[in-house]
């Protein structure tokens, strides 16, 4: 397939720029930009503008719901095999297996039947996900999300009573509060649980959670264009 010259052109633009400016953010904060990766959130986008991104040379993508990207990635990533895939939205437990057969990376553990579901899906599928908690910094009762109190006894649930990995934390904050409180809580939430991974910041507030230590930033909207 052949991209559209002018989508091409303009999501490769915008990619440049977002990277600089996540570049210079890290830069600002005193980081290595190494340590920042700019994950392209695809979800709703059409063909022409993800074609546009990986002609760019972008290679990590979030998507939020398992059936769309399967639907958008599973041919592409037969031919590609340096893609990485992570999912960022909510995760059934009947899907579970559906999701670790296609993702490189699961952000949004938030609750033991999913740990359990996790478990008997890398059974099944012989690929285990790298996994993230995803919590629920502003404590929304709408929002999924481990709330920040109960942090402590869900690591050590996951990783006690089912033996998972967790390489890091995610959070949406609250559209209504100032960003910076919630990424500078899962920071320091991530600190005191010797977590290295997090994932924060989004097309409106990336910058500002680069300069918080987000390793990862979900873009969209920025990066491609608004979504059908
Ligand atoms: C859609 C989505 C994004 C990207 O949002 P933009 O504002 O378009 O950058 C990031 N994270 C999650 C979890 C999303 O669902």
């Amino acid at each position: 397939m052949n991209p559209d010259l002018s989508e091409q052109d303009g999501v490769a633009a915008a990619r440049s720029a977002i990277l600089s400016r996540i570049a210079d953010a890290a830069k600002a904060a005193g980081r290595d930009p190494s340590g920042v990766a700019l994950v392209a959130v695809s979800k709703m986008q059409p063909d022409d503008r993800i074609e546009a991104a990986l002609a760019a040379g972008q290679r990590v993508f979030g998507e939020n719901r398992v059936q769309e990207a399967r639907e958008r990635w599973a041919g592409r990533r037969e031919a590609r095999a340096d893609l990485e895939l992570r999912l960022v939205g909510p995760l059934q437990s009947n899907k579970a297996a559906d999701a670790c057969a296609l993702f490189d990376v699961i952000e949004t553990l938030d609750r033991e039947s999913l740990a359990a579901a996790l478990v008997k899906a890398f059974d099944r599928t012989g690929r285990a996900p790298r996994l993230f908690v995803q919590v629920n910094t502003g404590e929304e009762p709408q929002k999924a999300g481990v709330a920040p109190a109960d942090l402590p006894a869900f690591l050590d649930m996951v990783r006690e009573t089912h033996g998972l990995a967790v390489e890091g934390l995610m959070c949406i904050p609250p559209v209504e509060e100032p960003a910076s409180l919630h990424f500078a809580l899962l920071a320091r939430l991530a600190r005191r649980h010797g977590l290295e991974k997090l994932s924060m910041g989004m097309s409106a507030d990336y910058e500002l959670a680069v300069r918080l230590g987000a390793t990862s930033v979900r873009v969209g909207s920025a990066l491609f264009g608004e979504r059908a």
